[in-house]
């Protein structure tokens, strides 16, 4: 857990900012959540940090590329840790669970495409969403009958 905490405190402090007392709390409770998390599950995790610090802290994290934004199939905005990296997202709309692909091809198509419209591109995420192979193989009766895997 202090690992992680020392990677994140780098990356803040190398984007120019400084982990404080409030900040480090807000960190140490989304280490422990462990998985995608909101904003407002996050304020009631550290009840002793006032609201507006735990939103900027989010978006200093979210900068830092310390977590990453989650934009749910229902609307609703998850952050999670992330695994360093630009990299896109595939959401599990059965249980919640996020797997994320890098592809340096398809980046580049999406910059190629910017380019043509004469858009500035500044960021881009991608999410897919459907089911992940767990509840994929767990689908309704009937479904994948008869698919053995080995
Ligand atoms: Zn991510
Ligand atoms: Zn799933
Ligand atoms: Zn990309």
């Amino acid at each position: 857990m202090s690992t992680t905490n020392e990677l994140a405190s780098r990356q803040v402090e190398s984007h120019g900012h400084r982990l404080t007392e409030p900040r480090r709390a807000v960190l140490d409770a989304i280490v422990v959540a462990g998985g995608a998390f909101t904003v407002e599950e996050l304020c009631a995790a550290v009840p002793a940090v006032g609201r507006a610090t735990v939103f900027r802290t989010v978006k200093l994290l979210q900068e830092s590329g310390v977590i990453c934004r989650l934009s749910l199939d229902d609307g609703s905005v998850r952050y999670q840790l992330s695994h360093g990296g630009h990299h896109h997202h595939l959401i599990c709309n059965a249980c919640g669970a996020v797997d994320e692909f890098r592809d340096s091809d398809l980046d580049a198509l999406i910059d190629r495409n910017a380019r043509d419209h004469g858009f500035d591109v500044s960021s881009h995420s991608i999410e897919l969403y459907g089911r992940c192979r767990d509840c994929a193989a767990t689908a309704l009766p009937g479904e994948t009958a008869s698919v053995v895997r080995v």
